[in-house]
């Protein structure tokens, strides 16, 4: 079954409540959101009645509630001790993030591994590994690493450095990959070549990783290292190799999510679902987003 959401807004009144209601207006069966301002530290008291409503809302609806996604925020970078208090406050920050999803039920957290800041590949995995395995020691959330751009010196820009990540935890039940299709563009895979791209993550890292799918077009070409998202069928990827990633077979059951621009403030989420759906790509869209 195609399950698709994009990334929604979770704000302290509603919650997931309002988050699942964002989704459900979009037409979508799963969903992503950040449990508070992805940038700053604030963040509301989880409340066990809205949670309790949404879940209910979810039964009646067929959202298989242990695929929606929580996306950490990214202040934290796990790569970086160039400070110990930083690096403290990361490793801190992430545990709390995981202690919310605890209390919302949530399973996945979503998580770019990290920016190295000239410390070097190697320094920057096994400060990832080291914080990891302290965040992972005592929950059943499983973390989700997410592949990246390689943009600056992120970590996670190919399938060996996630690969590298993976060899170290402890606790290989709570690891996972979420590919994110801009990134893997903007890193150097094809995706109009896709069969290969996964055939080169199972011998890497082993297909079974792959827990979640973020579903973006790319405003640049094939190794940028850029990281700029496109609507669906606007960049440099295209409607149809993006089709081949969410229908592929071997793909099926994990979730796909959209983090594709708002379009002057509106967003486009509604219309790409059902885009996708119909495997219909419509030129017209955006105009008909902004109306
Ligand atoms: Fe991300
Ligand atoms: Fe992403
Ligand atoms: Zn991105």
């Amino acid at each position: 079954m195609l399950i698709i959401g994009s990334h929604v807004s979770f704000n302290s009144k509603d919650q997931l409540l309002g988050s699942l209601q964002e989704a459900l207006g979009y037409k979508a069966n799963t969903f992503m959101f950040y449990t508070g301002a992805p940038q700053n530290t604030t963040r509301s008291k989880i409340n066990d009645n809205l949670t309790k409503e949404a879940l209910e809302i979810m039964k009646n609806n067929n959202i298989d509630y242990s695929k929606v996604i929580v996306h950490a925020p990214y202040i934290i970078n796990l790569a970086n001790n160039k400070e110990d208090d930083k690096y403290d406050f990361s490793i801190r920050f992430l545990k709390e993030e995981v202690r919310r999803c605890e209390k919302l039920g949530i399973q996945y957290l979503v998580l770019h591994p990290g920016s190295h800041v000239g410390l070097g590949v190697e320094v920057g995995i096994s400060n990832i590994v080291n914080a990891l395995n302290i965040i992972l020691r005592d929950t059943s959330v499983v973390i989700l690493l997410e592949t990246m751009a390689g943009k600056g010196t992120e970590i996670g820009r190919n399938f060996s450095e996630l690969k590298r990540i993976i060899d170290g935890m402890e606790k290989k039940d709570n690891i996972g990959v979420c590919i994110d299709t801009c990134h893997l563009n903007d890193s150097g895979y094809d995706i109009s070549k896709f069969d290969q791209v996964l055939d080169e993550f199972d011998k890497t890292i082993g297909i079974n990783y792959i827990k979640c799918v973020h579903v973006n077009d790319s405003k640049n070409g094939l190794s940028s290292h850029k990281d700029r998202h496109e609507n669906i069928g606007f960049g440099t990827i295209g409607f149809d190799n993006l089709i081949q990633v969410i229908y592929h077979k071997k793909l099926e059951d994990i979730p796909k999510i959209l983090e594709t621009p708002w379009i002057e403030q509106k967003p486009p989420y509604k219309y790409e679902i059902e885009m996708i759906r119909t495997k219909k790509f419509d030129p017209e869209v955006k105009n008909k987003i902004i109306c």
